[in-house]
């Protein structure tokens, strides 16, 4: 089945970006439902003989950190934490050559008691989002009781040494958007580095609406209301987040305007949906089947062009703003954010 890597040939596309850094949905299941991101009632699964089994994950993972030069591994869902075997997804990754970096994007439920297997596994880094710090907007935003159990996750990363632990958080205009300062200084006082993210037309509800959501504009308005902001010095290059530096220092926050502020141009992300479908942009509206080509029994340079290919047609930007925009037909939880 493997033979020996040719010397990775990047994953290129046509306007010259390279990704490096491979986002993997592990499951499309989650045990929140937040209003951004599911309907109250959950969606239609994935069946499970469609979903990669751990061999088949680890497979791909290799085929990209060997032969096509990822260098980052970052592991999501739906809540990655669900998938059974989650740990032993991340001990493999960690044992490839070259050995990727390894993180996770999670809601942090039950963090507190895997941390220390992950850590020891190989995980490298960890995200968690929380978008407020009062129990009865969480409970509206995620439509369950679970800010003290993400708050133990959190707690329990860092007494892990997955730091910095980041937290990723979302603005609903009528929700949390007054929360802004106040999420913030308490990420600062735990020790967490924050980063707000614009919302996207990714929910499958399709109620995401462009005069609603809170713009990076706003975000940074509200932030400097009660702290004082300074530009990072350090080069952003690909990362989508723009640096602020606190109040002087050290603590910073970041900004991700994904909608408002593209980084389209610099991107070097690509997707591997639980079921093995490649994406090349979390808005791209064609997907294309590596877990097909898994099954049949090609081998790894085969999958591997076919993966090339997927890359080359990578738009050059999302174009959330074009009238002839279409939300993609798989949700966020079902592509992996
Ligand atoms: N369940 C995990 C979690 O919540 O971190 C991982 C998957 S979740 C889809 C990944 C990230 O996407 C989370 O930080 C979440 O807040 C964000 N997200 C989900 N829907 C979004 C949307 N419509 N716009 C912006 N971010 C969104
Ligand atoms: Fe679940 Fe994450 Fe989506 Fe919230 S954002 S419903 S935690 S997948």
């Amino acid at each position: 089945m493997t033979s020996t890597p040719t010397p990775a040939l990047p994953l290129l596309d046509q306007y010259g970006r390279v990704a490096s850094d491979l986002r993997v949905s592990l499951t499309d299941r989650c045990n929140l439902r937040c209003s951004y991101c599911m309907p109250a009632e959950g969606l239609d699964w994935l069946p499970g003989p469609e979903i990669l089994n751990d061999d088949e994950v680890v497979r791909l993972i290799e085929i990209a950190v060997s032969r096509l030069g990822v260098q980052e591994v970052r592991f999501t869902g739906g809540e990655p934490l669900i998938r059974r075997g989650f740990v032993d997804i991340v001990r493999r990754t960690a044992q490839l050559t070259p050995r990727p970096q390894i993180s996770v994007t999670t809601n942090g439920i039950g963090l507190d008691k895997v941390a220390p297997a992950l850590a020891a596994a190989g995980l490298d880094r960890v995200n968690v989002s929380l978008d407020t710090v009062r129990p009865e907007t969480f409970r509206a935003i995620t439509r369950r009781g679970r800010l003290d159990d993400v708050m133990r996750g959190l707690g329990g990363a860092a007494a892990a040494g997955l730091t910095p632990v980041k937290v990723n958080a979302v603005l609903l205009r009528g929700h949390n958007d007054d929360q802004a300062a106040e999420l913030l200084h308490w990420c600062i006082g735990h020790g967490y580095e924050l980063r707000f993210i614009e919302q996207m037309p990714l929910d499958a509800q399709h109620g995401w609406s462009r005069a609603e959501m809170i713009t990076a504009d706003e975000i940074l308005t509200a932030l400097e209301a009660e702290f004082d902001l300074a530009a990072h010095p350090d080069e952003r290059g690909s990362a989508p987040a723009e640096l602020f530096v606190v109040d002087g220092g050290p603590a910073t926050v970041g900004v991700i305007g994904s909608v408002t502020r593209p980084f389209c141009g610099d991107c070097d992300r690509v997707r591997l949906t639980a079921d093995g479908q490649v994406r090349n942009c979390l808005f791209a509206r064609e997907e294309s089947d590596l877990r097909q080509a898994l099954r049949v029994g090609a081998p790894d340079d085969e999958i591997a062009d076919l993966w090339r290919v997927a890359m080359w047609s990578k738009r050059p930007g999302h174009g959330i703003d074009d009238e002839s925009f279409l939300q993609p037909a798989r949700p966020m939880s079902a592509i992996g954010g």
